[in-house]
């Protein structure tokens, strides 16, 4: 019928548009490694802030002591204590507890989600048990994990930028978030100090150094996107401070801000920017990270029931409603291995209300699913290779003929953890693209939670007992 030839038709222009042949992904990976001399160049010299975080020491699996962490980042927060036993013990204990974040909180005042922050630390600190040792007279020492854009002024002090991924909090930007938190801190009557304030790109680059020596960058793909890397301090031009002993510093690219004439912008995600908290800004990230790619979806599905009516001839109201469809819904129906497509079926009546759906219609959403999950797979793909390009580690000395060092990349976050396809996607385009030979020496090493520890490292090596 002509409904469905026109369903069919905002299908193929959707594929048009979000298409990423290999050529164009080569134009982003060097567009990325453009933007990311830009930003080491000047402070504003380019969407990529290329954040100096201070850490100029990555782990070396000496630290010894308890630390806590908090990873603060994005729907979950997480508390964490770590006994450390050095080279012999490593990580010799170690407890989690995760919170969800009431979303009222999420744009609310600052004072009231560091106050929850503060209240829920100070119960897990009052958990904690014999198994951990706190030498007599010592303060406990905490990392600080904090997701979100930060103009860092020392280890332990930075002030926020922006926030994303849906936090909107008035009173923040510009306020030193450490100092935020130990007012927060003490209020509660919790002693505690905060001796490491890292984003989770540097938490899950320590963390994964600990325990790799060859981890050189780290990626998140969760509810946002973001990479980090370690730089020569030498080829940070806007770093006017003396070079650290090491030779290199941590940079956080803050990459989810990247933006790129090179990138397949169709409409859905022009009125997706539109419509967010951040218009303009996240590019990137609107088009990869979790937080979207199932906001992204229903708005292409929206279109389709309002011009092919996909649903029946009116539009189901709830496919109306903005983040109703969430990426973990996606995956589910997009690795729906059933003939029928049944988990497609159950979904779509029990998040949008639309019952009996035909088989055609269930493969149409699939395919939708498949389009903008690819998309942000091989986008992120292109990402990582403008790293190695940057790092001189993208395999042109194998082509030569040389020797290819080992290359890790640490990743975290719940969208490349659970969502197959999508890691897949990224793994065979990153292959694709830098070739078997200088890929066999490339690993991108999975490293859950990678962040919490790597965040009680880094106030261990910042300790104001060392
Ligand atoms: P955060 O990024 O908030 O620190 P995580 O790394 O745990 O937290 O990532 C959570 C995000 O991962 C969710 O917002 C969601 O977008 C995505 N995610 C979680 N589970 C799945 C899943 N099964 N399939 C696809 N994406 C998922
Ligand atoms: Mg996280």
């Amino acid at each position: 019928s002509g409904r469905w030839a026109r369903a069919v038709a905002i299908l193929k222009e959707l594929e048009e548009k979000c298409a990423t042949p290999i050529g164009k992904l080569r134009q982003v990976a060097d567009a990325m490694t453009v933007e990311m001399h830009a930003g080491l160049a000047s402070e504003g010299g380019s969407n990529l802030k290329m954040l100096i975080s201070y850490v100029d020491n990555l782990p070396t699996g000496d630290e010894t002591g308890l630390f806590y962490a908090l990873d603060l980042g994005g729907t979950n927060f997480r508390v964490l204590r770590v006994q450390l036993g050095g080279k012999e013990g490593h990580v010799v204990k170690q407890e989690v507890e995760e919170v969800s974040i009431p979303p009222s909180l999420m744009v609310g005042s600052s004072n009231e989600l560091f106050d929850f922050i503060a209240a829920e630390l100070a119960k897990f600190v009052a958990s904690e048990g014999e198994e951990f040792h706190l030498p007599a007279g010592r303060q406990r020492e905490l990392g600080f994990t904090f997701s979100f854009p930060v103009n860092q002024t020392s280890i332990s002090s930075g002030t926020l930028i922006k926030w994303t991924k849906g936090f909107s909090i008035d009173g923040t930007v510009g306020e030193d978030v450490v100092a935020e938190l130990t007012k927060a801190m003490e209020g509660q009557g919790l002693d505690m100090r905060v001796s490491a304030l890292v984003n989770d790109t540097i938490g899950t680059l320590a963390g994964g150094r600990y325990h790799d020596n060859d981890v050189v960058a780290a990626v998140i793909l969760g509810t946002g996107t973001n990479a980090a890397y370690v730089e020569h301090a030498h080829a940070i031009p806007k770093w006017h401070g003396l070079l650290p002993k090491s030779g290199e510093m941590v940079i956080n690219m803050e990459w989810g801000n990247f933006k790129s004439s090179h990138l397949p912008i169709t409409e859905y995600d022009q009125a997706l920017d539109l419509e967010s908290l951040n218009s303009g800004e996240q590019i990137f990230e609107k088009l990869i990270s979790g937080m979207y790619l199932g906001e992204l979806v229903r708005r292409v599905l929206l279109k389709m029931a309002e011009e092919a009516a996909l649903f029946g001839d009116s539009v189901p109201p709830k496919l109306e409603i903005q983040f109703i469809l969430r990426t973990p819904v996606m995956s589910a129906m997009h690795h729906d291995t059933s003939s029928d497509l049944r988990v497609v079926g159950t979904k779509l009546k029990e998040i949008l209300g639309i019952s009996n759906t035909s088989l055609k219609t269930r493969k149409l959403v699939v395919e939708v699913c498949d389009i903008i999950a690819k998309r942000g797979a091989r986008l992120a793909a292109a990402g990582i290779l403008g790293i190695l390009k940057k790092q001189g580690r993208d395999g042109g000395a194998a082509r030569d003929g040389g020797d290819m060092q080992r290359t890790v990349i640490a990743m975290d976050g719940g969208l490349y953890e659970h969502y197959t396809i999508f890691s897949n996607c990224l793994e065979t385009t990153l292959r694709e693209m830098i070739g078997e030979e200088a890929a066999a020496s490339i690993v991108i090493k999975l490293a859950t939670d990678g962040s919490g520890i790597g965040a009680s490292l880094l106030a261990a090596s910042h300790s104001q007992y060392l």
